[in-house]
């Protein structure tokens, strides 16, 4: 089960954020450390493409995909030392798949900021010493494990002794491992340690509600937009407080405001986009009179295993799938008018889903 875990100072906008996630109604107050438990909030992909496949299949219901944010809280100056809820925070770090960091690039002159003032490229920086500091442990004690390993003269241990000492350069320097540039080959030997630093991040800015359809004027936003951009990460730009109006609203009063803002899609629709994309994920669709379904499965998943989130027997017994990919299946306004135009093709085991694909499997019981 896939997550991402939303983390950031006290006091930037998470719980705020997370309560948009949940609807739950979980406490935001305007104090460090008010959310200690960690929470997890499942929400639904959103997906235009179901509408129009229950549409043409006369489908009794749809279901989107889901996946899951996690609210961290505990981060701050010191986590690494135990300061604050440091080692829990850290802990439940460790287990999310991916990373939404917070940063505040809003004035509220009511809101106490923890570091006395607005200035995400230093929170980003004290969030990311942190980071660094726990992961230099890691690294440290792989170190001395791999001076017992060399002993024997493999050749491996030499390749990973040489990256851990490129890693634990950029650690102290306070360079998170995702930024190093390694190679594909230096980033499998680090595989094992899991390092918090090599986890994908977003960005999530903060911003006050007007800004939010055009953020150009925010030199905060632009800051950040530009420190992500080295390490090719996205930044969703939204207003944590409008968010947690918007999601109290019925759907047709929110689409009216969204409009009124100039906004397309809330931030959070934005958001679980960008980190369903983060962790690698991608949609196949299945279509019929029960249900359109979205199923998501991991890029580059083969036919028989994607047929397997299906069911277990529809992998075990897989013969081949029945593909059509939505464009060309919309393009043609029926799957029969597909069929014949050829365009609804049979695929083997070998076969790699793509992202929309309309699947019927074929396999035996
Ligand atoms: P957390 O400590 O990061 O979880 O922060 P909270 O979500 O508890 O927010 C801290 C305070 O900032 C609360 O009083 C929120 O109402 C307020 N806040 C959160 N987001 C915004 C925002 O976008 N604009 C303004 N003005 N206040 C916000």
């Amino acid at each position: 089960n896939l997550e991402v875990g939303i983390v950031g100072l006290p006091n930037v906008g998470k719980s705020t954020l997370f309560n948009a996630i949940t609807k739950a109604g979980a406490e935001a107050a305007n104090y460090p450390f008010c959310t200690i438990e960690p929470n997890v909030g499942v929400v639904d992909v959103p997906d235009k493409r179901l509408d129009v496949l229950s549409d043409m299949f006369k489908s009794k219901k749809i279901v989107p995909a889901a996946m899951r944010f996690v609210d961290i809280a505990g981060l701050v100056k010191g986590a690494s030392k135990g300061e604050g809820l440091g080692n829990k925070f850290l802990s439940h770090i460790r287990e999310v798949d991916a990373v939404a960091e917070v940063v505040r690039c809003f004035e509220d002159g009511n809101i106490t900021h923890v570091e006395g003032s607005i200035d995400p490229l230093r929170d980003i920086d004290i969030i990311n010493t942190e980071l660094c500091l726990a992961d230099m442990e890691t690294v440290e004690k792989r170190q001395e494990r791999l001076v017992k390993l060399a002993k024997t003269g493999d050749k491996k241990v030499k390749l990973e002794q040489a990256v851990m000492e490129k890693v634990m350069a950029g650690l102290s320097d306070g360079v998170p491992a995702r930024r190093l540039g390694l190679t594909e080959e230096e980033q499998e030997l680090l595989g094992e340690l899991h390092l918090l630093t090599m986890k994908p991040v977003l960005y999530i800015t903060n911003v006050a509600e007007g800004e939010v359809a055009d953020p150009s004027g925010n030199e905060h936003v632009q800051a950040v937009k530009k420190y992500a951009a080295e390490e090719n990460a996205e930044v969703i730009v939204v207003s944590a407080k409008m968010e947690s109006e918007v999601a109290e609203l019925p759907e047709e009063e929110a689409k009216e405001y969204l409009e009124m803002a100039g906004l397309e899609e809330t931030g959070l629709d934005r958001l679980i986009k960008a980190g369903f994309k983060l962790l690698g994920l991608m949609t196949f669709l299945t279509a019929g009179e029960m249900e359109s379904r979205a199923w998501t499965i991991k890029l580059n998943t083969k036919a028989p295993q994607a047929a397997g989130k299906i069911h277990t027997d529809f992998e075990r017994g897989f013969i081949r799938a029945e593909i059509v990919s939505f464009d060309d299946l919309v393009a043609c306004g029926s799957k029969a008018a597909a069929r014949e135009k050829g365009l609804v093709r049979l695929e083997g085991k070998d076969y790699v889903m793509q992202d929309g694909d309309v699947v019927e499997f074929r396999f035996n019981v």
